[in-house]
C-alpha cells in the first residue's frame, strides 16, 4: 500500500495558502481536514456577486499578476479560466483632478505642468528632482532617493503613514519599492506579463481547488490548541505569535475597515480604484462593477468600497498587513526558530509566516512547503 495513504493532515485556514497545500497533499493520497474560522472559504480573496449583480471582493481588491511562465500560474489555471485584466489606478490630486499612478511621464506632466518630448527628458528631470545623495535603506528614503521630496510628500508619505500607522522611515524598503517608477506613458499598475482575474471569481477558483475526494472542509471553526494532536501533521495559517502565547512579544499588523456604500454615480470612476494620497483616513475606493469579471449592475446605483486602515485594536482579529520593521523582523525570527521544535506543525500563510505576500508568491511558497513535506515522508 502507498505509504502516504491515510495520513491525516489538518490545515487551518481555507485561503489561497492553505488551499494550495490541501490540494497538493490530497492529490498525493493524504487525507486532508481543512477548517476555517470564517463562514466561507477563500480567505481574504473571498468574492461574491451581490444583490445588484456586482462582484465584490469582501476584503479589498485582489489583482492577480505574474510572469506568464510562472509555475504557480499553471497550477491555478487547473481551477479557473481567466479574463484578461490589466489593473489601472488614478490618484486624486489636491486640486480635485486625478492623475496616473504609479508615477509615469503623464503624472510628472500633470504635477509639474510641463510636457516631455521623450523618455530621455523624463529621466533627466527625475535625476534633477530626486535626492541622489541617499542610498535608501527604508521606505521613506526610497521615495526621496527615487522621486525627491515634492512627489514623496504628494503621493507617498501621507498615504504610507495612514496605511501603515507608522512613519515611512520605520518601514522596510520593500514596501515603498513595490510600485514601479516609469519614464514612459505606461499607466498599468503592474509590469507583469500575465495580468488577469478568475472568470468566475476567486471563491469559485478556491472551491474547485478544494473539490477533491480526500479533502473535507469545515467552516465556522476557530482553531484551538490541542486540535492538532489528532493529526499526523498540521499546517497552521494562524498568527504564530498567538500560538506561542506572545512569548517573544506581539507581532505588529495593520488592519483595514471596509466601508461599503451604495452611490448614485453621475459618471463611473476613470479606473476601478481611486487612491486618496492625502492625509484623510481613507486610502482608496473601488467601484466593483468596473472589473471585467463582475456582472453588469442592475441599477444606476453602484457599490463603492472605501478602505480605512486602522490598528488591530480598532478591528480585533482582522489581520491584514504584517508591519515589517527592524524590530518586528527580529521578533518574528525568534518565533520562527522556536517553532522548529514543533515537529508536527508547519506555520503557513501571511500570519504564520509574518509575510506580506501577493497571491502568486503565496501559491509558490505553499507549493514548495507542500512538496518539501511530501519529500520528507
Ligand atoms: N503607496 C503610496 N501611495 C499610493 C499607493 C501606494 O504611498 O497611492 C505606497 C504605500 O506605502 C503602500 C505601498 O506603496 O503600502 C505599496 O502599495 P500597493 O498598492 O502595492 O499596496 P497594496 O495593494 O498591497 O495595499
Amino acid at each position: 500500500m502507498n505509504k502516504l495513504f491515510n495520513k491525516n493532515i489538518l490545515i487551518v485556514g481555507a485561503g489561497i495558502a492553505g488551499s494550495t497545500i490541501a490540494r497538493i497533499l490530497a492529490e498525493h493520497d493524504l487525507q486532508v481536514q481543512i477548517i476555517d474560522k470564517r463562514n466561507h472559504i477563500a480567505g481574504n480573496t473571498f468574492d461574491f456577486i451581490n444583490a445588484n449583480n456586482e462582484r465584490i471582493h469582501k476584503y479589498g481588491p485582489h489583482l492577480l499578476h505574474c510572469n506568464k511562465n510562472e509555475k504557480s500560474l499553471k497550477f491555478l489555471s487547473n481551477f479557473t479560466e481567466w479574463v484578461f485584466y490589466e489593473h489601472r489606478v488614478r490618484a486624486l490630486l489636491p486640486n480635485g483632478n486625478t492623475t496616473s499612478l504609479p508615477i509615469n511621464k503623464k503624472t510628472l506632466e500633470d504635477v509639474y505642468g510641463r510636457k516631455f518630448k521623450n523618455q530621455e527628458e523624463v529621466k533627466n528631470f527625475l535625476d534633477l528632482i530626486r535626492n541622489k545623495r541617499i542610498s535608501p535603506e527604508n521606505t521613506d528614503q526610497f521615495f526621496e532617493a527615487n522621486l525627491g521630496n515634492k512627489l514623496a510628500d504628494l503621493f507617498f508619505r501621507p498615504y504610507t503613514k495612514k496605511m501603515w500607522g507608522i512613519e515611512p522611515k520605520e518601514l522596510n524598503i520593500v514596501v515603498g519599492a513595490r510600485l514601479p517608477i516609469r519614464t514612459n506613458d505606461d499607466d498599468r499598475y503592474f509590469n507583469d506579463s500575465f495580468q488577469a482575474l478568475p472568470k468566475e471569481g476567486y471563491t469559485k477558483m478556491i472551491e474547485s481547488m478544494l473539490n477533491h475526494k480526500n479533502i473535507n472542509i469545515e467552516l465556522n471553526i476557530q482553531f484551538q490548541k490541542g486540535m492538532e494532536l489528532g493529526f499526523d501533521h498540521s499546517f497552521l495559517c494562524i498568527p504564530i505569535d498567538k500560538f506561542f502565547n506572545y512569548k517573544f512579544g506581539v507581532l505588529p499588523y495593520r488592519s483595514i475597515i471596509f466601508e461599503e456604500r451604495q452611490e448614485l454615480l453621475e459618471k463611473d470612476l476613470e479606473t476601478p480604484v481611486l487612491n486618496f494620497t492625502d492625509a484623510s483616513p481613507y486610502t482608496r475606493k473601488t467601484q466593483w462593477n468596473l472589473f471585467p469579471n463582475s456582472k453588469r449592475s442592475k441599477t444606476n446605483i453602484k457599490t463603492v468600497t472605501y478602505e480605512r486602515p486602522c490598528s488591530m485594536e480598532d478591528n480585533p482579529n482582522e489581520y491584514f498587513y504584517p508591519i515589517h520593521t527592524r524590530n518586528s523582523k527580529i521578533m518574528y525570527e525568534k518565533y520562527k526558530k522556536f517553532s522548529k521544535n514543533e515537529k508536527r506543525i508547519t506555520f503557513c500563510g501571511r500570519t504564520g509566516l509574518f509575510k506580506y505576500i501577493d497571491m502568486i508568491p503565496a501559491v509558490t511558497i505553499h507549493q514548495k512547503i507542500a512538496y518539501q513535506f511530501l519529500n520528507k515522508l
